[in-house]
Formats: C-alpha cells, sequence, structure tokens
C-alpha cells in the first residue's frame, strides 16, 4: 500500500518515522537522563474553594532534555511506563516532593498540615514495594502519611481485584490518601467507588471545560452537582481540576466542590511559589 500511495504517502511516513525516531531516543535516554538529574518536579497548589488559602500541591514532573529542552510528562511518561523505568522515576518523584512538602510544613508551622499530590502510574501500582517504599519515604522525610496523597487514574482501577487494592487499603490505613484521578473520564460503575480505599475524587478538566460557556450547560452543573453529593455522602472530598476562571471557581464552589486546582490560581512552578502563597495565606 506504502508504494502506491506518492508523495502524500511518503510525507506521513517520514512524519511517522521521525516521530518513532524521536520516540525510540527518549526511550533510550530515559536512564541516562535520570542518573545525570535531567528530571525536576514543578507544584501546582491545590486551594480551598471556600476561602481560597492552599491545601497543597501537586507534584508534576518535567524533563530537561539537553537537546529537546523543557519537555513535559505527557512525552515520556508513557515511555517510561512502557519501559519499566516509571518504578524509579516515580520512586524519585515521591522522595523528592516528599522532602519538598516536609521542607514547607517546618517553614509554615502554623499555617495547618500542607499537603503533596503524587501521581502514581499503573505499574507503579503494580510494583511489589510500593507499600514498603512509601513507607520507607515517609520515615526517612519525616512527613506524616496524612500529608501525603497519592493519584490513582480511574482507568488504572476499573476491574481491580483484591490483589491489587490490597497495597492502596493499606496505605490507606496508614492515613495516606488516595485519590481517584481524571474522574469522570473512565467507565468506572460509581457504586463501585465503595469499594475502592480512595477518600478524594478529582474531577476531571473535562468537566470544568464544560462550564466555559456563559451561561454553563445546565446538564454538566446537573452532573457535576450529582457527583459531588454522591461523593460527600460516601465522604470522599471532591477536587476539581482545570479551573482557569474565576467564574467558574465561584460555580464550583457553589456547587459544593471542596478544592480546586487550575490556572485560575496558578500555573504549575517552582517551589518557591508555593513557598509565597503559603506566606501571603499566613498573613
Ligand atoms: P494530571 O495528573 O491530570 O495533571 C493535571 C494536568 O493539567 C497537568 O499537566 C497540569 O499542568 C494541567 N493543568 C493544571 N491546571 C490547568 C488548567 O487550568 N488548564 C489546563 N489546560 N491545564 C491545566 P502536565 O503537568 O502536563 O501533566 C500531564 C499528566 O502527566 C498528568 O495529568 C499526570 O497524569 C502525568 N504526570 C505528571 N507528573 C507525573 C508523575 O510524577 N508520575 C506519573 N506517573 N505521572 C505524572
Ligand atoms: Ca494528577
Ligand atoms: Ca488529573
Ligand atoms: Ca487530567
Amino acid at each position: 500500500a506504502k508504494s502506491a500511495g506518492g508523495n502524500r504517502f511518503e510525507l506521513a511516513d517520514a512524519e511517522a518515522d521521525a516521530r518513532a525516531i524521536t520516540r525510540h531516543g527518549l526511550t533510550t535516554a530515559l536512564p541516562a537522563a535520570l542518573e545525570r538529574g535531567e528530571f525536576f518536579i514543578e507544584y501546582q497548589p491545590l486551594v480551598h474553594l471556600g476561602d481560597g488559602t492552599v491545601h497543597g500541591a501537586e507534584a508534576l514532573v518535567r524533563w530537561c532534555h539537553p537537546q529537546h529542552g523543557v519537555l513535559g510528562p505527557d512525552r515520556f511518561i508513557p515511555l517510561a511506563e512502557h519501559t519499566g523505568l516509571i518504578v524509579p522515576l516515580g520512586r524519585w518523584v515521591l522522595e523528592e516532593s516528599v522532602r519538598q512538602a516536609h521542607f514547607w510544613q517546618e517553614r509554615h508551622s502554623d499555617g495547618g498540615p500542607l499537603r503533596i499530590n503524587v501521581n502514581l502510574s499503573p505499574t507503579q501500582l503494580h510494583h511489589p514495594l510500593l507499600v514498603a517504599e512509601t513507607v520507607d519515604v515517609l520515615e526517612r522525610s519525616g512527613l506524616e502519611p496524612g500529608a501525603l496523597c497519592l493519584e490513582v487514574t480511574e482507568s488504572a482501577l476499573i476491574g481491580a481485584d483484591d490483589d491489587l487494592l490490597k497495597p492502596l487499603r493499606q496505605l490507606a490505613e496508614m492515613g495516606v490518601d488516595i485519590a481517584l484521578d481524571d474522574f469522570g473520564t473512565g467507565y468506572s460503575n460509581l457504586a463501585n467507588l465503595r469499594r475502592l480505599p480512595v477518600s478524594v475524587l478529582k474531577l476531571d478538566r473535562s468537566f470544568t471545560q464544560g462550564m466555559q460557556q456563559h451561561p454553563a450547560d445546565p446538564v454538566d452543573l446537573k452532573i457535576v452537582e450529582g457527583i459531588v453529593s454522591l461523593a460527600h455522602s460516601l465522604d470522599l472530598a471532591v477536587t476539581v481540576e482545570g479551573v482557569e476562571t474565576g467564574a467558574q471557581a465561584e460555580q464550583l464552589r457553589e456547587l459544593g466542590c471542596d478544592t480546586a486546582q487550575g490556572w485560575y490560581y496558578a500555573r504549575p512552578g517552582a517551589p518557591d511559589r508555593i513557598h509565597s502563597l503559603l506566606l501571603a495565606d499566613a498573613v
């Protein structure tokens, strides 16, 4: 089929090849990049919708690639996941962000416990040392387990059996919060939520996007309202992601969401940014 296609197809092939080469190049460069310290973490604040104070921060990893510049996680997390490098990379992210959170807490002991949210990929979830390593990281840092929230995507838990849920249950029993990330994008059975050791629902950005229009789509509002009331009846807190305007924030607050995250408050940034937001809250 390729040879019959002419130039258009040759071009498409060339682009596909270039992408494959980059993908291949990035994949093979990952282990050395970790050793050389080319990864860094940006933190995005999570804010109480009630009073706008900082509740915590989500750790979002980036790769400062010597040739390609700063790469977002969507470019390399799937590759790291595929090769298994996500395990040492994820361990590094956890260690680094927990250390950072403990540092913030030491500096702002008056501001109540600051929480740190860390993303866990499916491979990490299946890793036999997940619980032991998390305990170890917490103990070495001095951060109390209750300040850590591990974010697991809804899709990673679809059809999860007891073997998969057991480590999450153990972590939850220690006081670590488990958040169901990107909630609403998968097809999880709402009744299933009761079975999962989660304490936070993170409503996916697609819901907040649906509220961009003025007036917001009434069906979207009803859906969010329904999810929030179900979540609260199951004792789950609701975080919304992707809040970009004050109008969205106000609407989500009225719908009863607890915390929010998005460009309206702050883009992901250097740890200093969280530090100054905490200072501002303290006055
Ligand atoms: P996520 O967990 O859903 O993270 C939220 C994403 O939304 C982040 O993209 C964040 O920068 C972006 N975002 C935040 N506020 C807004 C907003 O108001 N508007 C818009 N348009 N976007 C907003 P980012 O940093 O590119 O991360 C993408 C994904 O990569 C994350 O999605 C997460 O699934 C994954 N990821 C990031 N860091 C890690 C990590 O350390 N480990 C693992 N396993 N995955 C990670
Ligand atoms: Ca997340
Ligand atoms: Ca998310
Ligand atoms: Ca998302």
